[in-house]
């Protein structure tokens, strides 16, 4: 093993509240409620495996960390904290919801060595979060996300799209807000609708209606190229295979790359804002060949349709994630 991060998944039992669209037992993939000695033998193990963790985080992820009871918390901390600094790990990141964010929490963190806190935002407007039954709200977000700054926390901001209620000037709003916070890093989860949650009964009662994934790629590759032009780190594109998904899903945009999909689609659009005739030669980093021809060679097909042949060339000056035409580069996600 290499690098990479540590996970602890910590599920529901850390949360007071239960989404429409969540079903944290499904995500985390358990329902075992790691304690103390459960963080040490993770913590251990990575490193007697890991080449270096020096980059590496501790990351307590599944449920909402902070909101889980204040000794257990502590618990699992304090365990964490002795694997962090000389020779350790570079710090603990958790993921939580944003009314879950005081000073109080915040010196606690601090305290044991947390470097990184991940909100839960997943919209930025009021109604689709009273329609997804969120419990909080937009103004939750923004306190929560200047207190995490004030602290030196490194912030990162979790969305959902296509969440029921939420149409294109939802998402919009939400990208626009997302922007004015800033936040270091996001993670964007095209809404994936699970058995037992509110969202699937509303779905099954042809009250709650997506998108098509076509529309819902646009969306996300917007999202993203406006958060990498801003400089925000994109962390994750969908769920991970790994977080047991597939089985309960019952409709929604889950995709096993769905990553590269989005890439796909950021590698269109900028071609098509770059082609002038109905020929482009598109020199690829060896990173991009993929993302250019696109999923099932969707790219290709789209510009066929639109009576452009594309010409893909391998462009051995160019970074991995980048691609020429003419003289204008682009650097992907
Ligand atoms: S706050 Fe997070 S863990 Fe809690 S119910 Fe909502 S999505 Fe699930």
């Amino acid at each position: 093993m290499s690098r990479g991060n540590v996970a602890v998944f910590v599920p529901h039992v850390g949360c007071p509240h239960k989404c429409a669209f969540c079903d944290q037992r499904t995500i985390t993939g358990s329902t075992a409620v790691p304690h103390a000695e459960d963080v040490r033998r993770v913590c251990s193990q990575a490193l007697a495996e890991m080449d270096s963790v020096s980059e590496s985080e501790i990351a307590f992820f599944g449920g909402s960390f902070t909101a889980i009871k204040r000794d257990y918390m502590t618990e699992l901390l304090e365990a964490a904290a002795e694997f962090v600094g000389e020779n350790g790990f570079k710090g603990i990141r958790l993921s939580t919801r944003p009314d879950c964010i005081d000073r109080e929490i915040l010196d606690i963190l601090k305290k044991h060595g947390v470097t990184a806190i991940e909100l839960g935002a997943q919209s930025m407007n009021d109604r689709v979060l009273e329609l997804n039954e969120r419990g909080h709200m937009v103004d939750d977000v923004y306190s929560a996300a200047r207190l995490i700054k004030e602290y030196g926390f490194e912030l990162g901001l979790q969305i959902m799209t296509g969440l029921y209620g939420s149409g294109e000037s939802e998402e919009v709003e939400t990208r626009r807000r997302v922007l004015e916070i800033a936040p270091d890093t996001v993670r964007i989860y095209p809404v994936c609708v699970l058995k037992g949650t509110r969202l699937a009964e509303l779905y099954e009662s042809g009250e709650y209606t997506l998108a098509g994934m076509d529309e819902m790629l646009d969306i996300v590759a917007a999202d993203a190229q406006a958060f990498s032009d801003a400089g925000i780190k994109i962390l994750r594109i969908g769920l991970h295979a790994s977080d047991g998904v597939e089985s309960d899903l019952v409709a929604g945009y889950y995709h096993p790359a769905l990553g590269e999909l989005v890439r796909g689609r950021m590698a269109r659009a900028f071609i098509e804002s770059h082609i002038t005739g109905n020929s482009a030669d598109v020199y690829c980093g060896k990173g991009m060949i993929s993302a250019v021809i696109g999923h099932k060679k969707e790219n290709i097909a789209y510009f066929a349709e639109r009576g452009v042949s594309i010409n893909i060339r391998t462009g051995d000056a160019l970074g991995s994630k980048e691609i020429m035409i003419g003289r204008e580069i682009y650097r992907c996600i």
